[in-house]
């Protein structure tokens, strides 16, 4: 079954390109004009909701506050005329999952839809990883130690544990910086990429055989970085 969106979005125009180009990618859409006919459509089932800010009625973000409240947990991607810092900060403090300012570009709309619905169907079908072995190294992501291969036992910090975490909970996927951020850092710090970098460094001196030729953690330029469990498998495949 193809997935439902509720856009909750007032202006005429701007409903109708997003509903086209939503039910050509194969999503069944629902519009919904205002605050209290959204509220409505999302509480009857929305596997995403795409929300405008500016609503009659209520505003999008009192709307998701209130459903956040009475625990719905769906996606939420906030569009907004305003797109300042402080305005997605706020949206984000109201349980938005994601935020874009109009105008924006239809293709990353439709990449930021897709992205938030794959974050749900991981969430709903894989239980958080508690603990990871590779390369005769084991990681208990809950006490936050490591065993490594040598017998060292090694504690990790929160940093090093949330990024070992979800690159291992996405194995063989790119995973993007903006990602990391998200996910390991929060909404309201803002560190800077060589942050990540300094992480990602000791993961490697902790587990690679060869920090400088990694075989687990690999940097893909410009993007992120994507974890290999098991390089020996990768490279059968490949091959
Ligand atoms: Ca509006």
């Amino acid at each position: 079954m193809s997935a439902r969106v509720v856009v909750v979005e007032d202006e005429a125009a701007m409903a109708d390109v997003l509903r086209d180009n939503l039910e050509a990618e194969g999503y069944r859409v629902t519009i919904a004009p205002d605050g209290p006919s959204g509220e409505a459509a999302w509480a009857a089932g929305a596997d995403l909701v795409v929300l405008d800010v500016m609503l009659p009625g209520v505003d999008g973000f009192s709307l998701c506050e209130r459903r956040r409240a009475a625990g719905d947990a769906t996606p939420v991607l906030f569009l907004s005329a305003r797109g300042e810092p402080e305005d997605r900060v706020r949206g984000l403090r109201a349980g938005g999952d994601d935020y874009l300012a109009k105008p924006f570009h239809l293709p990353e709309f439709l990449l930021r839809v897709d992205a938030l619905l794959r974050r749900r169907t991981w969430g709903a079908a894989a239980p958080p990883v508690e603990e990871l072995r590779f390369a005769g190294h084991t990681v208990d992501l809950r006490s936050w130690t490591a065993t490594l291969a040598d017998g060292r036992r090694e504690a990790l910090g929160v940093r090093e544990v949330g990024i070992l975490r979800l690159l291992a909970e996405r194995s063989g996927q790119v995973v993007g910086r903006d990602d990391i951020l998200d996910a390991v850092w929060g909404d309201d710090a803002f560190p800077s990429s060589r942050t990540i970098d300094n992480v990602v460094l000791r993961l490697r001196r902790l587990f690679e055989p060869d920090p400088s030729a990694p075989v687990h953690i690999h940097t893909v330029w410009g993007v992120g970085y994507r974890f290999t469990l098991d390089p020996e498998a990768d490279h059968e495949e490949t091959r």
